[in-house]
């Protein structure tokens, strides 16, 4: 019997916009069927499909086969497909949270976002209720030994970094948290809650390249842990054709990292924490949420 599938497509339509900040637009999306959605940790990715241009909504094949029989469609037929985090989620008004980093007309999500009206459709491909366990689409698993967490993000990660911030306020133990977020304008700082004590760095790009202020930041902050020398095997990966994507298997001494953000600047920092601190890469997610200048989808 094959396996049954965690995710499913759900048809919403946008039932409010918030402007949480310049850059950042919240899409609070309404469908009755949101009831049968559930989300399994902070960093839930979920899949947004956006409809071509003349579409009320998004064409997206249906059933066990839908991703071959959508892969094969001709580009001209294929809906945009894009990877979020799903912010928040409430099954019991039937409303779920995307939180929309708006980096200009480029591409098909962030145009859709800066023209989105309330009552446009999309689908979103998130985890069925009705499916039990898997936590599939989840990196941010901590281990119940984690003594101290770091958290590195740019915008794209925020909305994730947020809601790992919420789960960390609620820890049964003491932690020690350093949170590293960067962002393209001062009022892009957002307030956000956290345990007691935590370490938050907001980076405002200021001009700078995606990343850089983030790179600068960590390598300043984040010295040579004094564990295992950088002896640990680092293999190059071509982020211009590969998804940087490594998931934490453990805590290294207590210490459990999650780095997520533009490609480049996830694979400077990974170089800087195992290579240069000795920072067990066991105990690192390392995430590519995009690439300057290409798409992932
Ligand atoms: C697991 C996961 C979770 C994510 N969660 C979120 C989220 O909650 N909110 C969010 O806003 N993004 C999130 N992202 C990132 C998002 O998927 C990308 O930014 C995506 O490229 C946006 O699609 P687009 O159609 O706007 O641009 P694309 O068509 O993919 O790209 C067009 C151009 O825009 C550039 N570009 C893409 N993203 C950005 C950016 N953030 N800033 C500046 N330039 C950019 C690309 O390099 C390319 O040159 C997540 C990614 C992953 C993998």
């Amino acid at each position: 019997m094959a396996a049954q599938q965690t995710y499913r497509l759900f048809d919403v339509a946008l039932k409010q916009r918030l402007t949480l900040s310049p850059s950042l637009t919240r899409m609070v999306f309404a469908a009755p069927d949101v009831a049968n959605m559930k989300t399994e940790g902070p960093d839930q990715r979920v899949k947004l499909f956006f409809p071509l241009p003349g579409q009320d909504a998004p064409h997206v094949p249906r059933g066990e086969d839908w991703y071959a029989r959508y892969r094969a469609l001709p580009d001209e037929a294929r809906a945009p497909m894009r990877t979020y985090t799903l912010r928040a989620l409430r099954p019991e008004r039937g409303e779920v949270d995307i939180d929309f980093v708006l980096h200009g007309e480029t591409g098909p999500a962030s145009r859709w976002a800066t023209h989105a009206r309330v009552g446009d459709r999309i689908g979103l491909l998130a985890p069925d209720a009705q499916v039990a366990g898997s936590r599939e689409g989840v990196e941010w698993k901590p281990p119940s030994s984690m003594r101290r967490a770091l958290l590195v993000a740019d915008d794209s990660a925020l909305p994730a970094v947020a809601g790992i911030l919420e789960d960390l306020a609620r820890w049964p133990h003491p932690l020690e948290v350093q949170a590293f977020i960067e962002v393209e304008h001062e009022a892009d700082v957002l307030p956000l809650a956290a345990p007691d004590g935590t370490q938050l760095f907001w980076l405002v790009r200021d001009g700078a390249a995606h990343g850089q202020r983030l790179q600068e930041a960590v390598c300043a902050r984040i010295g040579p842990s004094g564990v295992r020398a950088a002896e640990q095997a680092l293999a190059e990966i071509d982020i211009d054709q590969d998804i940087l994507w490594e998931q934490a298997s453990t805590d290294g001494a207590g210490l459990y990292a999650w780095v997520a953000g533009e490609a480049g600047a996830v694979m400077a920092i990974r170089r800087h924490l195992v290579k240069d601190c000795g920072i067990d890469r066991q105990a690192i997610s390392f995430m590519g949420y995009w690439r300057r200048g290409k798409v992932l989808d």
